[in-house]
């Protein structure tokens, strides 16, 4: 489907899926979801950069908006990539650059997460994670399409951190993580199950309707608040409903002139061809 798709038909989608261009964008963003009760987690769109320059303009982003945040006190964590932070130059370039961060960010009480990309990074997300935990302020996305990945969650919460869990969005081989919407919906259910049990912090991040419901329903039954998390543009409007009914609702929202590869995973994102076509002729709102 990339191949068929043209750079405009990218761009036009685009404009629903990310704030703008700049970091400004993404601020005014923040204001509007938080006037409807929903925190926003902000990420600098980029990816496998292994230019300074590159890595340098994203790290200043993120200290523009974590001094913004506070400024204008608005309800805002950050989503960073580690390979927009140096992951392709060496674990220590990524080390020092996210931890910067993340000192930077408890300092003005703003929780930073940790996005997890293709499978042959997590092993070093992880580990970088790990060593992050003792800061307090951090979370880390785990992925269910990953085979690997129920015990990594365990690993993750025994050792007292903070899990995003997401389906995933990569195209990954069958040996490494699960193909079927079935397979990867089923180890969701089950990871949200063991979260529920044993986590005291974690964040239920999906569109699926099945998978809300069951944590709404957890969520009464074990007396424990899940966040919920959605991403901007594909059901603000549920997401509002969300927030009014009591949820802890939260809205990833990215924002930056890099914003193609973003674009086409939501494009291509399996079986949903039709209701993103659909989503295109709506209006643009956090209504939407
Ligand atoms: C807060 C948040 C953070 C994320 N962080 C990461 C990350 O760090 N790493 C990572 O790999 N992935 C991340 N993702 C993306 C995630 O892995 C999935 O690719 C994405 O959420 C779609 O899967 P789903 O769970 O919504 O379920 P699905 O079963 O794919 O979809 C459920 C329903 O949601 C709707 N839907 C889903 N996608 C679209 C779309 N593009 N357009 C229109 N409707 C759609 C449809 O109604 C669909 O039936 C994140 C997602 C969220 C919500």
């Amino acid at each position: 489907m990339n191949r068929m798709l043209s750079g405009a038909a990218a761009r036009l989608v685009a404009g629903r899926w990310i704030a703008g261009t700049r970091a400004d964008d993404a601020l005014k963003d923040a204001k509007s979801f938080n006037s409807r009760g929903i925190r926003v987690l902000l990420n600098n769109l980029g990816e496998a950069y292994r230019s300074k320059a590159k890595i340098n303009s994203t790290i200043s982003n993120y200290m523009y908006l974590i001094s913004n945040i506070s400024k204008m006190k608005l309800n805002a964590a950050l989503s960073v990539k580690p390979s927009q932070l140096g992951l392709l130059v060496s674990e220590k370039e990524l080390e020092r650059n996210y931890l910067g961060i993340v000192r930077a960010a408890r300092n003005n009480g703003i929780f930073v997460w940790l996005d997890m990309e293709e499978h042959d990074t997590v092993d070093s997300t992880i580990e970088l994670y790990r060593r992050s935990i003792k800061y307090g302020n951090t979370g880390i996305c785990i992925q269910s399409y990953l085979r690997r990945s129920m015990d990594d969650e365990k690993q993750i919460v025994g050792d007292g951190g903070t899990i995003r869990l997401v389906k995933g969005a990569y195209t990954e081989p069958r040996d490494i993580a699960f193909q079927s919407r079935a397979e990867v919906t089923k180890q969701y259910s089950g990871m949200m199950d063991y979260l529920f049990r044993h986590a005291s912090a974690f964040m239920i991040a999906t569109h699926d309707i099945d998978m809300v419901s069951k944590a709404m329903r957890l969520e009464k039954r074990s007396k424990k608040r899940a966040m919920l998390g959605m991403l901007k543009g594909i059901m603000n409007r549920k997401a509002v409903e969300l927030a009014e009914s009591g949820e802890d609702m939260n809205i990833y929202v990215p924002f930056g002139p890099d914003w193609i590869a973003y674009s086409y995973r939501r494009l291509t994102e399996a079986g949903h061809t039709s209701l993103i076509l659909r989503s295109l002729m709506k209006r643009q709102s956090i209504n939407a």
